[in-house]
């Protein structure tokens, strides 16, 4: 049968992280955690699910999420977003994503991407009939060159795609990207679907900057997260879109169809655990300590790298070892030395090869230190 999506075969991620397992390798390729979530998480869950809390939540979220998310986001950011018009619980980012982009993407629309992009944002475009445009950033620092996206901008551009922190980079924006983004959109009809999964894994004293922190970014933005990344559950698939009244209006129609609703006990356990910010305020230095470890351990090694500024990713240039392809180089590792990781080109459209593997650092601080012994070896 004919395949919507010709050149996405099966995601990278369960490519690794299935040859990760049939060989044993220590799995630092696809993005979750090996620890577990907090206890207390899952007690809420139980106590739930123990007292009846089992059928279909509301389409937009449980009230009570809703509310606790709108809370905690005007205290981390103070910005205020309406619980019932302006918040959607969903089932995970990548729903969220698909939702805003079904929500305003007609046949022959433009999006622009910034590649390296998440796998999930060109499929969501295509899959709508529009068409992506791309603005390369180039390694080493994937700074965005807001002049060449002002040069992508045509009539027909309907949204940007954005990304802070970075998967797969480790890059965050900053103040004055938002100031050079607004510029570029102000006055024109475009809006920003902002994926900011990574928002409490910022490193080095830097802060994140939410597209909804700026008015006339706010004004347009469908703001992507998921509490998947911020409280260790990424199996529990539960994420949120926060966006103006008429952005959500549009976003809860697709995802009334997709998913409806989005498990319930889940959200009540949400709802309670988000009122307590030590959870997601320790997460930077939490985080911090990972990469670190991380990078410690391969730091005698000839990968080259810089620390990473966000996210649980560190990329590191592997052109003093080999010249393979980092597909190649990947799955050889993978096999050979049993470490997996993710090879870079997969987040270009025409699988630029810089040399670069992609590791996890959300794992067990045994595993950082063994991984990177090994990596040392090469
Ligand atoms: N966006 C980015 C940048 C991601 O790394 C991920 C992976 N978790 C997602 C979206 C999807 O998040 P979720 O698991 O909540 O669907
Ligand atoms: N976001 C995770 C990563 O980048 C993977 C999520 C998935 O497997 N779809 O590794």
């Amino acid at each position: 049968m004919p395949s919507k999506l010709p050149y996405a075969g099966t995601t990278i991620f369960t490519v690794m992280s299935k040859l990760a397992a049939d060989e044993g390798a220590f799995n630092l390729s696809q993005g979750y955690p090996s620890f577990d979530c907090s206890p207390k998480l899952t007690e809420l869950v139980n106590h739930y699910m123990k007292h009846g809390f089992n059928q279909y939540a509301p389409m937009s979220g449980i009230p009570e999420l809703r509310e606790s998310l709108s809370e905690k986001t005007s205290r981390v950011y103070n910005v205020h977003y309406h619980p019932e018009e302006e918040v959607t619980i969903v089932s995970g980012a990548t729903e969220a994503i698909f939702c805003a982009v079904t929500a305003v993407v007609y046949p022959g629309d433009e999006v622009i991407l910034l590649e390296p992009a998440y796998d999930s944002y060109r499929p969501a475009v295509d899959l709508n009939g529009g068409k992506p445009v791309y603005v390369t950033l180039n390694a080493p620092d994937f700074k965005i060159n807001w002049d060449k996206v002002k040069e992508k901008i045509t009539p027909k551009t309907k949204a940007i795609m954005i990304n802070s922190p970075h998967n797969p980079v480790g890059t965050v924006l900053s103040s004055q990207d938002l100031e050079e983004l607004a510029a570029i959109v102000r006055d024109k009809d475009i809006y920003i679907i902002s994926d900011e999964v990574y928002e409490h894994i910022v490193f080095d004293g830097e802060k994140h900057h939410s597209m909804m922190t700026h008015p006339v970014l706010r004004e347009r933005s469908f703001v992507c997260g998921s509490f998947g990344k911020t409280y260790h559950m990424t199996g529990w698939k539960i994420g949120y879109c926060l966006a103006p009244k008429a952005l959500t209006a549009s976003f809860r129609q697709i995802h009334q169809f997709i998913t409806f609703s989005t498990v319930t006990p889940m959200q009540h356990a949400l709802a309670d655990f988000l009122k307590e910010p030590e959870h997601y305020e320790n997460l930077s230095q939490y985080y911090q300590q990972k990469r670190d470890r991380f990078i410690r351990a391969i730091k005698s090694s000839r990968f080259k790298f810089h620390p990473s500024k966000g996210s649980f990713f560190q990329i590191v240039s592997y052109k003093e070892i080999t010249d393979e392809h980092d597909y190649d180089l990947a799955v050889r590792l993978t096999k050979e030395i049993k470490v997996a990781s993710i090879p870079v080109s997969v987040f270009y459209k025409d699988k630029i090869d810089n040399k670069l593997l992609r590791f996890c650092f959300a794992k067990d601080d045994e595993m950082l230190d063994r991984a990177g012994e090994i990596l040392c070896s090469l």
